[in-house]
């Protein structure tokens, strides 16, 4: 059971916040209604709590994070997600995006490779009422059993693309990754046009945490 509560100060907040992205140029009213749905507050310890609504990553234990609201709504919008989508994430971290993702109606497939941070999303998820696929592993290798997937999200710096999560994507679908060195990264938007083809979008810079696995960082 989770002892927060969502105040008039935590909700006029989280308005400020949404406002904020659309002004950052995030127009997609399905990521923005989400924003303002999900209690990130809930995500926090509750001394910290009082941070939620900065448009700021936050530490979330093992060294991880969860990440910027302004990092979540860009992923986020560049996916285009729909009702139904089956969408892969890989860095579950505190489970706030992974909410995000299941309130716009994706069917959402989640991987973390630290158990402790899997466990408390899942915790997360049950509050929210959520029913997201979790699994603790190493995310580069993808979930070969459940692909394709329609949309593919990787929420941690990548050295390169992954071979084996561009395989997993549907032809038509979409994968967002960010891919450069260890202090800053560009989002990529990969589209899979055909069974071989995939077209490649650079989009703005970022830095996040080392996506660390056996086609990642080692
Ligand atoms: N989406 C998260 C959220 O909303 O809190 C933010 C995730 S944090 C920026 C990135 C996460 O990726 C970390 O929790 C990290 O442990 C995880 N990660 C890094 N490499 C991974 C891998 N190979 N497989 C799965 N998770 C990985």
């Amino acid at each position: 059971m989770l002892s927060h509560e969502d105040s008039y100060k935590n909700k006029g907040a989280r308005k400020k916040l949404v406002e904020l992205l659309a002004k950052r140029g995030i127009n997609d009213k399905g990521v923005l209604n989400a924003i303002l749905k999900i209690q990130r507050h809930f995500f926090f310890d509750k001394t910290f709590e009082g941070h939620a609504y900065e448009d700021k990553a936050f530490p979330i234990g093992e060294g991880q994070t969860i990440s910027q609201p302004y990092t979540v709504a860009y992923q986020t919008q560049i996916l285009h997600v729909q009702k139904a989508d089956k969408v892969l994430e890989i860095g579950t971290g505190s489970g706030y995006q992974t909410c995000i993702l299941a309130e716009m109606g994706a069917n959402v497939y989640s991987i973390e490779r630290h158990e402790t941070l899997s466990k408390k999303a899942q915790v997360m998820l049950n509050h929210f009422g959520y029913k997201a696929h979790l699994l603790c592993g190493d995310g580069t290798k993808g979930w070969p059993d459940e692909a394709p997937f329609d949309k593919i999200m990787v929420t941690a710096g990548a050295p390169v693309v992954p071979k084996q999560l561009a395989a997993q994507l549907a032809i038509g679908g979409i994968m967002v990754i960010p891919v450069g060195d260890e202090k800053v990264q560009q989002m990529l938007t990969i589209v899979r046009k055909s069974e071989k083809s995939f077209e490649k979008i650079v989009m703005d810079n970022f830095k996040f945490v080392p996506l660390i696995g056996e086609n990642g960082w080692k």
